[in-house]
């Protein structure tokens, strides 16, 4: 019988595991990796924008957002064939998970998300798990996504709820669980994580850590991503976190949510193989590959199958974690758009960060 998981951390608790020596909490944490995990495995994913630019909304760390005067390029939503093309590609370098990422607020049924649907059964027949990032999601949009066989949805809580109030207004924390909930309502796997380096604190990275260890179940996949402070958005001055903070975080999370994947996200070009190597020693089992991600850099394929070599890592197969879902076809489908209106919030309180960068001319009024 499997173990039951702890899922009633208090905030306390994850602060006393996050401060621990450093060299005993990589040693705790690496003792826990090895219960549930082969540590010589990592998964390798590659993320694909789909549609980018021009988003409206306002979270404070993100070049897409329509407001910000980054130099991002945007596009419309990709055909179908170039994402089969790139996952193809993908897959002949040992990737097995496929991540589509589209800047929108919310998903609209409609032309643009049948699109998707197709993106996800083309993708999932070539035996690659597909993880989709749409934004905001509502029960039927859900199903949808599982009938189309999605492995697995990404919508991250960013920070703690405190904090997150300071990186985005146009939204609320609330609307954050409502989709995880509603994705949860399906056999779709939840990925959920968040950034660090935003100018938060400690606390509120535990804090993070406690929401998503005290979900039941947690979610199957962490995503620990260092803040990339783009030129143009509210947070281009924030200082880079040290490598030191990115392992304590990837120790707390393996230890406080034993069973995920915690993946080593955005900030990856800072950080040496060494820094890296302590990361995987920590409980980090996932990386993601290939010279972007989504619209920031991120290191190349050979580097890392060259740094996987020297480590002897070999990368996750497909579905070895959880089952291939079944590919219902469209003309099969039980669930179609419903064409619902779902009121999200739109809180609209004022960011000091984002006023000072209004004033420097910075945001777009
Ligand atoms: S993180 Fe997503 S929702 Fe937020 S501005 Fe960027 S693309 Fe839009």
């Amino acid at each position: 019988m499997t173990e039951a998981l702890k899922t009633n951390w208090t905030k306390e608790e994850v602060i006393a595991i996050y401060n621990k020596p450093l060299l005993e909490l990589v040693y705790e944490a690496a003792q826990i990796h090895r219960l549930h995990h082969d540590p010589n495995k990592v998964q390798i994913s590659s993320l694909i924008s789909i549609k980018t630019g021009g988003c409206p909304e306002d979270c404070g760390y993100c070049p897409q957002a329509a407001r910000y005067h980054t130099e991002i390029k945007v596009n419309e939503l990709l055909p179908v064939h170039q994402i089969k093309a790139q996952a193809l590609r993908a897959k002949q370098h040992g990737i097995s998970r496929v991540c589509l990422g589209a800047a929108w607020r919310n998903v609209k049924d409609g032309e643009e998300f049948d699109q998707v649907l197709d993106m996800v059964r083309t993708v999932t027949k070539l035996d690659m798990e597909v993880c989709c990032t749409l934004g905001m999601l509502t029960e039927n949009q859900a199903k949808r996504l599982e009938e189309a066989g999605l492995y697995a949805y990404n919508h991250n809580i960013d920070s703690s709820e405190d904090y997150y109030k300071e990186v985005i207004s146009t939204r609320g924390f609330e609307d954050r669980l409502k989709t995880i909930d509603n994705v949860r309502k399906t056999s779709i796997t939840v990925c959920s994580g968040g950034i660090i380096g935003m100018g938060e604190k400690i606390e509120d990275r535990c804090d993070m850590l406690r929401i998503l260890a005290n979900m039941t179940p947690q979610p199957e996949s962490v995503p620990i991503n260092a803040l990339v402070a783009v030129e143009g958005t509210p947070m281009e001055d924030q200082e880079p976190v040290s490598i030191f903070e990115m392992v304590r975080m990837v120790a707390t999370a393996r230890i406080v949510i034993p069973r995920t994947q915690v993946r080593l996200s955005a900030g990856r070009t800072s950080m040496s193989p060494e820094g890296q190597t302590l990361c995987f020693m920590a409980g980090a089992n996932s990386i993601f590959a290939g010279d972007k991600l989504l619209t920031t850099p991120n290191p190349d394929i050979n580097q890392d199958k060259k740094m996987f070599e020297e480590l002897g890592i070999v990368p996750q197969a497909p579905f070895e974690k959880y089952p291939k879902r079944e590919v219902v076809d469209e003309e099969n489908a039980h669930f179609h758009a419903l064409g619902e209106n779902p009121k999200w919030t739109r809180p609209a309180h004022t960011i000091e960060r984002n006023e000072a960068a209004k004033e420097k001319g910075k945001i777009k009024l």
